[in-house]
């Protein structure tokens, strides 16, 4: 095909996106199959903190997938095959009922934050996919929130935001996540009363070098004060970044330094001996 598209002519399909493209089907074929048997799915969590009193108020559920060969793939990495192949809603489910569960199973009043994606937003679906893990796992909807970034409220606007009320209308709370990163972030807070702002972790890391970001956070979290909703500065990894963003006002935080994101204990254990046995294949 490259020759009949004659000389000098540049290749579509460089030996190199080939590679790429092969790889992200492969990808897509066993995400397809994990979905199946949850074989190496896990929902890990991430405490987040109150900033004054150190107290944990909710937890993150972040997905993670050891890949049979590759081992460990990042969400960013397979989160958008997910997304671009139909998968996401699967992936979502798995996420939120395991979530509601391990909540259900931990009760000890934390709340459990699930990430929901732009694609599973505004087909009208995801209310009562909500409300059946819910009922499922016996989580009182006030125990639950769920996060959505502003790039999830772009395409389908007024549908979008119809689901988020009838999730919001339950009594779970409703997160606008990495705050800041979108166009138009201001806007967002025009069209739903979200529960919490996530004022993304860009901003947290350069607060204590450049003043302009530094007067993003303080910003936000005067508008989250005026607004009554918390604020959470996202990937806190220094004692200098929590100084700043305590002293810009943020109510909540998140980030490695207390606490990166973990198993629960019964996964530890698989999660213990899957690292080995890689770890095995690899010396080998
Ligand atoms: P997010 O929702 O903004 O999640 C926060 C990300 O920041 C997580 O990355 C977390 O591990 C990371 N993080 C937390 N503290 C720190 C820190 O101090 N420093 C640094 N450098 N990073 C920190 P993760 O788990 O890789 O997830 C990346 C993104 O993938 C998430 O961003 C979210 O958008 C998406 N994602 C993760 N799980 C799910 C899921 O179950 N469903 C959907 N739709 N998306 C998910
Ligand atoms: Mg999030
Ligand atoms: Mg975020
Ligand atoms: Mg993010």
């Amino acid at each position: 095909a490259a020759k009949a598209a004659g000389k000098g002519q540049a290749h579509i399909f460089s030996p190199d996106m080939e590679t790429r493209i092969h790889e992200r089907v492969r990808l897509e074929t066993k995400l397809r199959d994990v979905l199946e048997t949850k074989d190496g799915l896990f929902v890990f969590y991430q405490p987040i903190v109150n900033i004054e009193t150190g107290k944990v108020t909710a937890r993150e559920a972040l997905v993670r997938w050891h890949h049979p060969k590759r081992g460990w793939i990042s969400p960013g990495e397979f989160v958008p095959v997910a997304e671009q192949s139909g998968l996401i809603d699967q992936l979502g489910q798995f996420v939120l009922e395991q979530a509601c569960r391990d909540a259900v199973e931990r009760d000890d009043g934390v709340r459990v934050a699930v990430n929901i994606s732009a694609v599973q937003l505004g087909k009208g679906t995801i209310a009562s996919a909500v409300h059946s893990a819910l009922v499922a796992s016996g989580l009182s909807p006030s125990q639950l929130e769920i996060e959505v970034t502003e790039t999830a409220l772009l395409g389908a606007e007024t549908a979008g935001i119809d689901d988020l009320r009838r999730i919001r209308d339950m009594g779970v709370r409703v997160a606008l996540d990495d705050f800041g990163t979108g166009y138009s972030s201001l806007s967002h807070l025009r069209v739903f009363p979200f529960d919490k702002i996530k004022i993304d972790g860009s901003f947290v890391k350069e607060a204590v070098d450049r003043m302009e970001s530094a007067a993003v956070v303080k910003a936000v979290a005067d508008l989250g004060k005026r607004l009554g909703v918390t604020t959470v500065a996202e990937g806190v990894e220094t004692q200098a970044q929590l100084d700043r963003v305590r002293e810009e006002g943020c109510t909540e935080i998140q980030g490695y330094l207390f606490g990166r994101p973990a198993p629960n204990d019964r996964d530890a254990a698989k999660i213990a001996e899957l690292n080995k046995s890689a770890a095995l294949t690899k010396a080998a």
